[in-house]
């Protein structure tokens, strides 16, 4: 049965326990390209050349460069109309968790608040040594060169604070918590195609959860929603909330 297209409006969130899952699309039309392009690759890279351990350990020069350029990027994007409208969401509901697949700050800068990042930030490193986390945005922090850490008696190298390919995200048991419990879980600008982000979608609605999804197209697992809008979320979404 294909999904139900349902009309503005006609899904009141108002007291209720609401969880949003949000993925590249949603910082889309701020500027931040999505993952994979038509061709599948990211920024001109494949994914195993920059988004996993093994291109890390084998090549860590390009590796820095791929995450150094995307983190000089976070100065000259602005959060969109779609990051407000989230922002707008929490103060209509009982309560509201917002999951990021996002490593941007968009959210942040958009006005929401508590916000879940599972797959990392861009806007710190992380210490190989210790594994403990600074946010680094000086000048020289987004230089060329690699940056060592503040918290080793011999400052260690950093790595990007990224959850790549391979790693398991970050917070997954408050995570699925979360979603367990919620009457409402929204999925925003995401293609289905990265786990276990895309599977909370079953656990919500195992859990009885109405499931919304605001994307720019039916992604691979868009049937799975009660409910579905199609369209740019920095479009659409400011005044589904409206009416929500
Ligand atoms: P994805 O790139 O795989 O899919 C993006 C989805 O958003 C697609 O289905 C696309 O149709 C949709 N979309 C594009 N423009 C949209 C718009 N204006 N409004 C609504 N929907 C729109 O993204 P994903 O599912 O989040 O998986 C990507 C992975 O890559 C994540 O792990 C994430 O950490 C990482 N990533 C993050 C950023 C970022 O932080 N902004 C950018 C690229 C990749």
């Amino acid at each position: 049965m294909p999904p139900r297209q349902t009309s503005v409006g006609d899904t009141i969130l108002r007291g209720k326990k609401v969880v949003v899952l949000t993925g590249a699309g949603i910082s889309a039309e701020s500027g931040v390209r999505t993952f994979r392009d038509n061709d599948g690759l990211w920024e001109n890279h494949r994914i195993e050349d920059v988004a996993t351990p093994e291109s890390w350990a084998r090549n860590p020069s390009l590796v820095w460069k791929f995450y150094q350029t995307r983190r000089r990027q976070l100065l000259e994007v602005e959060p969109n109309p779609a990051h407000m409208a989230v922002a707008h969401l929490e103060g209509k509901c009982k309560s509201l968790v917002l999951v990021t697949q996002n490593v941007d700050d968009l959210h942040e800068r958009g006005g929401s608040s508590a916000i879940i990042h599972m797959h990392g930030s861009l806007r710190s490193l992380r210490c190989q040594n210790t594994g403990l986390s600074e946010v680094r945005m000086g000048e020289h922090d987004l230089a060329e060169g690699f940056v060592l850490c503040n918290c080793c008696t011999v400052a260690t190298m950093m790595r990007p604070d990224i959850v790549w390919f391979g790693e398991i995200p970050l917070e997954m048991s408050v995570i699925q918590k979360e979603v367990e419990d919620c009457e409402v879980f929204i999925v925003i600008g995401s293609s289905g195609h990265v786990y276990p982000a895309a599977g909370l979608v079953n656990l919500a609605n195992s859990n009885g959860a109405h499931t919304i999804l605001v994307n720019f197209e039916l992604p691979i697992n868009g049937r799975d929603f009660d409910e579905v809008h199609i369209g740019k979320a920095g479009e659409i979404l400011p005044e589904l909330v409206e009416n929500w």
